[in-house]
């Protein structure tokens, strides 16, 4: 038997986290039984003997015939190229009623996808389903802002796709990504419908946010509106989920404890907080005052999320045969993370509902698993990174991937971040201790 290579050992006091990136375990043993650890794996057999049981069974000790890239290798095939879940982004518009500084995309004013290319969208979808090619449908909205006259699009649209896989008993769910301002109660009923979550943002505490995201129309600020439309969301819509990110910067999580109280009385099953940097901004090494934002969300009952770390299969969905994004003018691409401008497409949908790929886009992209380098391959972070996204990976070429590693955006020591990883697995009773 052996460590697997995926465990963390961080000590604290007498005790020992063990955390598991590959199995998403994590136990609490003594500092003794650490140490014997540490010496012999047969010693502690023999003098631990429950301890080293419990420790089999969640996988931080393992047979020494496993080799563990060789899973990571196999869920990420099957995950990328094997999935029948069908994963659809529409951009119905890639215009926006706000104007966010750090916005990364071009906006194109007054655009909306027509009806031409909502039915293209429709006979894809049938075309997929009579050809078996799908199990499930998952739909995203991004943009611009996707709730833009939605009831010309991305109503209608959900509703002609959801009512397709009901036909054909298939799964299918909603999800958008959105400012939320222009949700409207009429608007509420007609997204029940959807099986629908949502990732709405906040810039922080009201005054920050306020400063950062007004109407365009009026300058007026539109926190408040987001505050009572996440408290509506969550408690009239069944099973919904929303993650609330908060763009941070170095003022935004000053004042965040106003926003625990304006969520105060939420469903917190019903809603996730995530922290992310807003990308134009300089990473602080060791930011307290980040860590200080999600210990008092975590201490509050909250799911929180930082980085972009989770157990997965893949980098990014874009690395995944079976997803592709429509926008509204029926271009196709495979990336959310750039500007929909030709550079970046990869390809059209056509009239009969079939997607007509550039020459190699889809194979650049697909060809080699992202983790593929010694630099990932030999990182304990590994499954729940799954290494720098194919979009960084084309960005700056094979001889540059440290540029693009995930641990350069880190703001805490990585003890630090095992640690609120295993606190808030604690919360969700997800960890053990042995004695
Ligand atoms: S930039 Fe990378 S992570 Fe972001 S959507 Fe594109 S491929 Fe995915
Ligand atoms: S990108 Fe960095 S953090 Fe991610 S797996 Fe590779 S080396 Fe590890």
């Amino acid at each position: 038997m052996k460590i697997s290579q995926y465990v963390y050992f961080i000590e604290k006091k007498n005790k020992v986290l063990c955390f598991s990136t590959l199995y998403n375990e994590v136990a609490l043993i003594s500092l003794n039984a650490y140490k014997t650890i540490k010496k012999s794996l047969d010693e502690f057999k023999d003098k631990f003997t429950n301890v080293y049981s419990s420790l089999v069974a969640n996988k931080i000790i393992i047979e020494d015939e496993v080799n563990e890239i060789d899973i990571i290798r196999c869920q990420n095939k099957s995950e990328t190229f094997y999935s029948r879940n069908f994963d659809l982004t529409l951009l119905p518009s890639l215009d926006c009623n706000l104007r966010c500084w750090y916005c990364y995309e071009d906006h194109v004013r007054n655009s909306r996808m027509g009806q031409d290319v909502q039915d293209n969208i429709v006979k894809l979808i049938r075309n997929k389903i009579e050809k078996k090619e799908m199990d499930g449908l998952s739909l995203n909205f991004y943009g611009g802002e996707p709730l833009l006259d939605f009831n010309d699009i991305a109503y209608p649209v959900s509703i002609a796709l959801k009512s397709l896989c009901e036909e054909a008993r298939i799964p299918f769910k909603t999800f958008f990504i959105t400012n939320s301002t222009l949700i409207d109660d009429a608007m509420i009923d007609k997204l029940a419908e959807l099986n629908v979550s949502f990732q709405i943002t906040l810039d922080g505490y009201k005054e920050k946010h306020n400063k950062i995201r007004f109407r365009k129309s009026n300058q007026e600020g539109t926190y408040q509106h987001i505050i009572d439309t996440i408290h509506k969301i969550t408690s009239r819509i069944e099973n919904v989920f929303v993650n609330i990110r908060i763009n941070y910067d170095e003022q935004t999580l000053q004042n965040i404890d106003g926003l625990l109280e304006d969520l105060s009385g939420i469903d917190r099953s019903k809603v996730n907080i995530h922290f992310e940097r807003v990308w134009q901004t300089d990473t602080i090494p060791n930011n307290e005052v980040l860590k200080n934002a999600i210990h008092l969300f975590m201490v509050n009952g909250f799911k929180t999320t930082y980085i972009n770390w989770h157990p997965r299969g893949f980098a990014c969905k874009a690395e995944c045969l079976n997803q592709v994004i429509i926008s509204y003018d029926g271009r196709v691409y495979k990336c959310t993370g750039r500007n929909f401008t030709e550079e970046h497409c990869d390809g059209i949908l056509d009239d009969d509902g079939n997607i007509q790929w550039k020459a190699g886009r889809l194979e650049r992209r697909l060809a080699k698993a992202t983790f593929e380098n010694p630099m990932c391959l030999a990182c304990k972070m590994l499954p729940l990174c799954m290494g720098p996204c194919s979009q960084k990976q084309i960005d700056v070429g094979p001889d540059h991937l440290r540029q693009v590693c995930s641990k350069n955006v880190l703001e805490m020591q990585m003890n630090d971040y095992i640690e609120y990883v295993c606190n808030n697995m604690l919360l969700s009773n997800q960890s053990k201790e042995y004695k």
